[in-house]
């Protein structure tokens, strides 16, 4: 099956679907990265705060796979954004990782009350130009985030990583990146487990009508819709369950129904970005 991929502003290109690695143990996290990896997973989404960057090095190491195959993506952590902290940040994070490069590095949160977000973006231009990533992006950063950066910068990031899934799509951040050009990765793409998508009506109809499960179907939503998802799972048959989702549609019918429960900021199952400082 191969997975589709979409273009940057940068130019890079990007897989569409990923393993995301979050909450998974760093004892586990080799493991289950080289699962992915057998599976077909090409695209791999970690950050320093996850304590498990070891692991994806060490199960990209042992795969044999060239790395012009792999995207990998992690992030800066919230405490690091001043100075030259991102540089050192990005030195230790290729060491874990056993790299050259990344593929794609975040400011994991923009922190607002600090206000040391642009500072961080800035850096992160900085190391893009120096070659230690590919390209540059944010991560929960809300429609003013993205537009103080780029007006101060004249840099759009590639992505901005959000929380997005079938009853929470930020309407107002994806409308500006959109119009900037700037691809929108989901996280949570399956509501993180916090609620039950088989008790939402549009996904379990439309998972009965194409036999499929309903993450099958929320993650499929995602891809039509253009975003970039990495849903984690420790669990093989899972994988496996999250990657089969391009041999079969959704009817414009069955998106617009999914596209009708969003619930707004209600909606919302995790932390609020202006929230994390
Ligand atoms: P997710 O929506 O991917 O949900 C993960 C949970 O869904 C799992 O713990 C599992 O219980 C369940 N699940 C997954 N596949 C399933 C299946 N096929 N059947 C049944 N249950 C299934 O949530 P997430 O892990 O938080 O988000 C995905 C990735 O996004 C993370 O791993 C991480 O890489 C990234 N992320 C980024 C941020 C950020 O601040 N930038 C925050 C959270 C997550």
């Amino acid at each position: 099956m191969t997975v589709p991929t979409l273009q940057l502003n940068d130019g890079h290109s990007i897989p569409q679907l990923g393993y995301g690695t979050f909450k998974v143990p760093a004892e586990e996290t080799e493991r289950a990265v080289s699962e992915a990896l057998e599976i077909g997973y090409r695209h791999i989404d970690t950050a320093a705060i996850y304590g498990n960057e070891g692991g994806v090095g060490a199960a990209i190491a042992a795969s044999g796979i060239p790395r012009d195959e792999l995207y990998v993506t992690t992030k800066l952590w919230n405490d690091r954004h001043d100075g030259d902290e991102p540089d050192r940040a990005i030195e230790e994070s290729l060491t874990k990782l056993g790299l050259d490069h990344v593929d794609l590095y975040l400011v994991h949160w923009p922190t607002p009350a600090k206000d040391n977000y642009v500072h961080a973006w800035e850096k992160l231009v900085g190391i893009r130009e120096r070659g230690l990533s590919r390209s540059a992006g944010v991560s929960n950063f809300l429609a003013p985030h993205l537009e103080r950066i780029i007006a101060e910068t004249g840099q759009a990031p590639a992505v901005d990583q959000i929380e997005l899934h079938p009853r929470y799509h930020q309407a107002e951040t994806t409308a500006v990146a959109a119009r900037r050009g700037v691809l929108i990765e989901a996280w949570g793409p399956l509501g993180q487990g916090k609620y039950d998508l088989a008790s939402l009506a549009p996904i379990a109809d439309a998972a009965a009508a194409h036999d499929r499960s309903v993450q099958q179907v929320t993650l499929r939503w995602h891809i039509q819709r253009g975003r970039i998802v990495f849903p984690k799972s420790v669990h093989r048959q899972r994988l496996q369950e999250n990657f089969d989702i391009f041999d079969f549609s959704l009817t414009d019918a069955e998106m617009a129904a999914i596209d009708a429960l969003d619930e707004g900021d209600a909606g919302r199952v995790a932390t609020h970005p202006n929230d994390l400082n």
